[in-house]
């Protein structure tokens, strides 16, 4: 068997956002889809370890917020790599409340959807929504998984130091963060580096020679 070849189906990259007791959460999914068109349904997939999935379970309400590639990545690190439990995730984004539950406005739109199904599925749990609430924010690229992949993870600033060896040769030294696999290419890592993609220190990052 070649599980490998499940990389090749496609996903985007999503905030799922939730209000439980007045608080708002959510946190990035990278499975959804379309389930039927009438009523719509969708379904998302939540690992039920996270957070969330306790207050989507509790609310039986969420939304959906569907990122763009011009999305600000920094979205992707509070929301993916943090805790609703520790941090306001909404805090430096802009949102807004819909049918009480928060969207994320730097999107391309969200839908609005409360729980009809769940099923247990080992590590996630699925929800099933029926969606109550739908609109359009922008028409950009949307974000998928493989783009994060392959982009926004390997990105590293365009003016990163570099350096040609006496063969002629660039040679670069990389910092790897070991949270999330974000690279900076560079000799030195700034003292006040904080990871654009997980918000990790300095301390998290691992130099690479090349
Ligand atoms: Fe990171």
């Amino acid at each position: 068997m070649n599980k490998e070849i499940i990389r090749d189906l496609s996903y985007g990259v999503y905030v799922v956002g939730w209000r439980d007791n007045g608080y708002n959460g959510g946190c990035i999914v990278n499975s959804a889809m379309q389930i039927t068109s009438n009523p719509m349904t969708i379904a998302i997939s939540v690992n039920t370890e996270n957070y969330t999935h306790d207050c989507i379970k509790r609310s039986s309400k969420f939304s959906l917020s569907i990122l763009n590639e011009e999305s600000d990545e920094k979205l992707i690190g509070t929301f993916g790599y943090q805790s609703s439990k520790d941090v306001d995730k909404y805090a430096n984004f802009e949102y807004e409340l819909v049918e009480d539950v928060p969207v994320i406005l730097d999107s391309n739109g969200y839908l609005i959807c409360e729980v009809i199904a769940t099923l247990e599925a080992g590590s996630h749990t699925i929800f099933v929504g029926k969606v109550v609430q739908a609109k359009r924010l922008a028409e950009k690229a949307v974000m998928t998984y493989r783009y994060y992949q392959e982009v926004l993870k390997g990105k590293s600033p365009k003016n990163a130091p570099t350096y040609i060896d006496i063969e002629g040769e660039i040679k670069t030294n990389q910092w790897v963060c070991s949270i999330c696999g974000y690279v900076y290419e560079g000799e030195e890592l700034p003292d006040d580096f904080i990871c654009p993609l997980c918000m990790a220190t300095k301390e998290a990052f691992i130099k690479v020679e090349k």
